[in-house]
């Protein structure tokens, strides 16, 4: 029997925040790609240009390479606008002054649903999970908050952001606990694309032999197994108004 539920898709806007590049296309990539198609406005926050993530590469040049790697694979799965919100990558630490950037994105770009990552402590089982991201989704639910109160981070109002109330729930990808996913059968090539498109990243891995298909395809099957279809993208969700 599926134990998973499928995801609301009746929302027309939604932001995806996240503490790196590359961490969408590790498995979300494809339900936005479904979500593109069915003329849903998609936007990217990266917490960070990632600057940090390339052990071969001096931060300024892998912050240059690292957003061109990003804009390039959000293009492959319909996504126009990416925004780099200039936290330091690797340092993150969950707090006001995450909460007050992620809460001027939320203002910005007023969408229905947000998303972010897994940012329990582990990937399930003993995989432990990295501090920027579990930072950025607990932040990313208090800025959600935090964004329809015009007195909190009211420089935001003062310079001319209007407070935005209106996220109706945040979805945490491929996290353990996930009780909902997607279907991405049809989309599930533009995920491995966007994935790919992190080419100097992947490099800098030294992973040997690490082919993003085959990385990609277990998730997938694995969801889409517990949703009753071939292939799937799980999500936590995390309602954001009283009374669910
Ligand atoms: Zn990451």
């Amino acid at each position: 029997m599926p134990d998973l539920e499928p995801v609301d898709e009746s929302w027309t806007t939604a932001l995806c925040v996240v503490a790196h590049p590359d961490d969408l296309e590790f498995g979300a990539a494809a339900a936005v790609a479904r979500w593109t198609d069915q003329g849903k406005t998609v936007v990217y926050a990266m917490v960070t240009s990632g600057e940090a993530g390339i052990d071969g590469m001096r931060p300024e040049e892998a912050r240059r390479v690292r957003e061109a790697e990003q804009v390039e694979s959000a293009r492959v799965v319909g996504v126009e606008t990416v925004d780099f919100l200039g936290l330091p990558d690797g340092v993150l630490e969950y707090g006001v002054e995450l909460r007050r950037a992620i809460c001027a994105a939320v203002r910005q770009h007023q969408p229905e649903i947000v998303i972010t990552n897994n940012f329990r402590d582990t990937w399930g089982g003993q995989n432990l999970n990295q501090a920027d991201h579990i930072a950025t989704g607990k932040a990313t639910l208090d800025a959600v908050r935090d964004a329809g109160n015009r007195w909190v981070f009211s420089e935001q109002i003062d310079a001319g952001l209007e407070p935005w109330g209106g996220v109706r729930q945040v979805w945490a990808a491929s996290s353990p606990q996930s009780g909902h996913g997607v279907e991405t059968t049809q989309t599930f090539d533009r995920g491995v694309e966007s994935l790919r498109a992190h080419q100097a990243y992947i490099d800098g891995l030294g992973w040997e032999n690490f082919d993003p298909e085959e990385f990609l395809e277990g998730g997938a099957r694995q969801g889409g197994t517990r949703l009753g279809v071939p292939m799937a993208t799980t999500f936590e969700v995390f309602p954001m108004g009283w009374g669910e």
